[in-house]
C-alpha cells in the first residue's frame, strides 16, 4: 500500500476513534445524567412516602393520646378534626380494645362494627398495615391501604400516592419482608436484584420508615428522554469528523510536504550518495568521481533540483553538507578508490566555506583515513571573489584540498577574476557542451575558455559529456577531463568500483 493512502488511511482512523469517544463521552455523560435523574427522583418518591407515614403515624399517635373509650359524638369531631389535618388520610377509623371497627370519620357509627382481619404487614413504630382494601364510601368502591396505630386507623388513596408521585421513570413502591418485596404501589416486580442490564436502574429504601422505591428508564424512554440531544449528538459528530478530517488532512499534507520531509530526511538518514566518474579524455582512464546526492524515503525519491533550494532556503547547509561527506568518506575509505591519485569531488554551498566551517572541513576526522584527493567544488559567483571565502578557500588548498570552480560559464562568469582565487580545476556547465552540435554562439565561446585557463594553468572538466561527437570536439579543443553520461550516469559506489577495476584490467 503507498504511503500517502496508509497516512490518510491512519488519519481516517484517527478521526473514527476521536469521533467514537466523543460519543461514548456524551452517552456516559447523559447516563450519568440519567442515573442523577433518577437518583433524585428517587429521594422524591422516598421522601414523599415517608411524609405520608410520618403523617399517618402522627396522626394517629395523637389520636390514641386522648381518653377513648367510646365512639360518640366528641370523639367523631375529634377524628375529624384529625383528619382535617391531615394531608394524606382519606378517612379515619376507631377500634375498640376487641379490634372492633365501632365508627369512621366518613360513616359515623357503624350498624355493624367490623372485626379486624390479620394486617398484610407490619411497619415501623408498631402500626399494622393493610394494602389493597376494598372500602365502600358513598357508594363508591376504593381500594386503598390501611394503616391502624392502638385504636385508631388511617385511610390512605393509592391514586393520590401516585398523584405524588409523576415521572418518566418506570418504578415501585415496597415493603420489604424477610421473604422477599412487598408490592405495593407502581409496576410489580421492579424492585429486584436481578435487573436487566440495558436499562438504567435505581433502588432505595428509607431508614426511618423502612418503604423502598426503585426507578427504572428503559431503553426506549431513555431515547425518549433525549430526543433532542441524539440527533444533536449525531450532527455534532459528523462535523467533528469533518473537522478532524481536514486537520489531519493538513497534518498530513504538511507532513508529506517536501520541506518537510527534506528536513525530517536529514536526521533519519534519507540522504545517501551516488558516484559519477570523471575520465581524462586523452586515455579515458577514471581519475575521479563526482559525489552526487540522492534523497528516499517511504513516499519515494526527491532529486537534486528540487532538494537542494529546499536545503538551501532552510538554512541546513552545512548540516546537510557535512553529514554526506562524513558518510562518503566513511564508505570510501575502505575501497581500492581510495588512493593518492584518485580525485573525490563533493558539493558545497557558497555559505558553506565560512569562518567555523573551513576549519571544520580541514580537520574532519572522517579525513584521517583518507588517502584520495578530496576536490571541493563551488559555484561560481560574484561574491566568490575578493570576499572572505577566498581566504577560507586558500586555507582549504593549502591544507591540501583542491577546489573546483563548478557550473563555470552559468550567470556571472569572469576568467580575470578566476586568477584572484585559488583554482584547480574548472567545471564548465553542461549546456556549453549541450549547444555544441548545433554551433551556438555560447558553444563558440569554448576555444576561448580553454585557452584563458591554459594561461591560468587551470585544466577544465567538461560537463555533461553525452556522446563521443562531444568527446572528440572537447578532446579536440584541449580540454583535459570530462564527466558525463558517456562514460557514466550516477552510480553506487560497488558499481563505481567495478567499473574502475573492469578498466584496470584492460589495461
Ligand atoms: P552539478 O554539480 O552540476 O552536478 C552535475 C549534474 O549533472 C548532476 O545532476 C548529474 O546527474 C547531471 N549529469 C551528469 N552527467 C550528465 C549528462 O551527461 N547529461 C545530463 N543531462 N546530465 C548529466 P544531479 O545529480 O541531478 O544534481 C543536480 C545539481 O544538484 C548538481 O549539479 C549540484 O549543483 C546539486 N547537487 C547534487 N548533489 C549535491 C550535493 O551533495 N551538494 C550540493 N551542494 N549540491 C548538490
Ligand atoms: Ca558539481
Ligand atoms: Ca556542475
Amino acid at each position: 500500500m503507498n504511503y500517502s493512502l496508509r497516512y490518510k488511511l491512519s488519519g481516517f482512523g484517527f478521526c473514527a476513534f476521536i469521533c467514537a469517544l466523543f460519543v461514548w463521552g456524551v452517552f456516559s455523560y447523559l447516563e450519568n445524567d440519567v442515573k442523577k435523574h433518577q437518583e433524585l427522583i428517587a429521594q422524591k418518591h422516598l421522601t414523599t412516602v415517608d411524609l405520608i407515614v410520618v403523617d399517618v403515624n402522627t396522626t394517629l399517635e395523637n389520636l390514641n393520646n386522648f381518653n377513648h373509650h367510646a365512639c360518640d359524638e366528641q370523639m367523631l369531631i375529634s377524628m375529624r378534626r384529625a383528619m382535617f389535618r391531615s394531608k394524606y388520610i382519606k378517612d379515619i377509623g376507631y377500634l375498640n380494645d376487641d379490634h372492633l371497627l365501632i365508627c369512621t370519620t366518613g360513616l359515623g357509627l357503624l350498624k355493624k362494627p367490623i372485626l379486624e382481619n390479620n394486617p398484610d404487614f407490619l411497619g415501623k413504630s408498631n402500626t399494622k398495615v393493610w394494602i389493597n382494601r376494598s372500602l365502600v364510601f358513598f357508594d363508591r368502591q376504593y381500594r386503598s391501604f390501611i394503616i391502624s396505630k392502638g385504636n385508631f386507623n388511617a385511610v390512605i388513596d393509592p391514586i393520590d400516592v401516585h398523584r405524588l408521585l409523576p415521572s418518566d421513570f418506570t418504578w415501585e413502591i415496597v415493603y420489604p419482608q424477610e421473604s422477599g418485596y412487598l408490592h405495593l404501589l407502581g409496576t410489580k416486580d421492579h424492585f429486584t436484584d436481578k435487573k436487566d442490564k440495558s436499562d438504567y436502574h435505581y433502588q432505595e429504601c428509607s431508614q426511618s420508615t423502612g418503604y423502598c422505591v426503585a426507578l427504572s428508564l428503559n431503553k426506549r424512554e431513555f431515547y425518549n428522554r433525549y430526543q433532542l440531544a441524539i440527533p444533536i449528538l449525531s450532527i455534532a459528530t459528523v462535523l467533528l469528523f469533518l473537522t478532524c478530517g481536514l486537520i489531519s488532512n493538513a497534518i498530513i499534507k504538511k507532513r508529506t510536504s517536501l520541506e518537510t520531509r527534506i528536513k525530517t530526511g536529514l536526521d533519519r538518514n534519507h540522504f545517501y550518495p551516488l558516484f559519477q566518474p570523471i575520465v581524462e579524455l586523452d586515455t579515458g582512464e577514471i581519475v575521479g568521481c563526482e559525489v552526487l546526492a540522492r534523497y528516499k524515503d517511504q513516499l519515494g525519491e526527491v532529486y537534486p533540483d528540487v532538494f537542494i533550494p529546499i536545503i538551501s532556503k532552510a538554512n541546513l547547509t552545512w548540516q546537510f553538507t557535512e553529514s554526506l561527506f562524513s558518510k562518503t568518506l566513511g564508505y570510501l575509505s575502505t575501497t581500492e578508490l581510495n588512493k593518492n591519485d584518485f580525485r573525490v569531488n563533493f558539493n558545497f554551498f557558497p555559505n558553506d566555506i565560512s569562518a567555523g566551517t573551513a576549519e571544520k572541513i580541514i580537520k574532519h576526522p572522517a579525513l584521517e583515513m583518507i588517502k584520495s584527493t578530496i576536490v571541493i567544488e563551488i559555484i561560481e559567483n560574484e561574491k566568490l571573489v575578493g570576499s572572505d571565502v577566498t581566504s577560507y578557500l586558500e586555507s582549504l588548498s593549502k591544507a591540501g584540498f583542491k577546489i573546483a570552480i563548478d557550473d563555470f560559464g552559468t550567470g556571472y562568469s569572469n576568467l580575470q577574476q578566476l586568477a584572484k582565487i585559488p583554482c584547480d580545476y574548472l567545471k564548465i556547465d553542461r549546456s556549453f557542451i549541450n549547444e555544441m552540435e548545433g554551433g551556438s554562439i555560447r558553444s563558440t565561446l569554448i576555444p576561448h575558455i580553454v585557452k584563458m585557463a591554459h594561461q591560468l594553468n587551470v585544466p577544465i572538466v567538461a560537463e555533461g559529456v553525452e556522446n563521443s561527437m562531444q568527446e572528440r570536439a572537447l578532446q579536440e579543443v584541449g580540454i583535459k577531463y570530462a564527466q558525463g553520461w558517456a562514460f557514466g550516469k550516477p552510480m553506487t559506489l560497488p558499481e563505481l568500483i567495478e567499473l574502475f577495476n573492469r578498466q584496470q584490467e584492460r589495461e
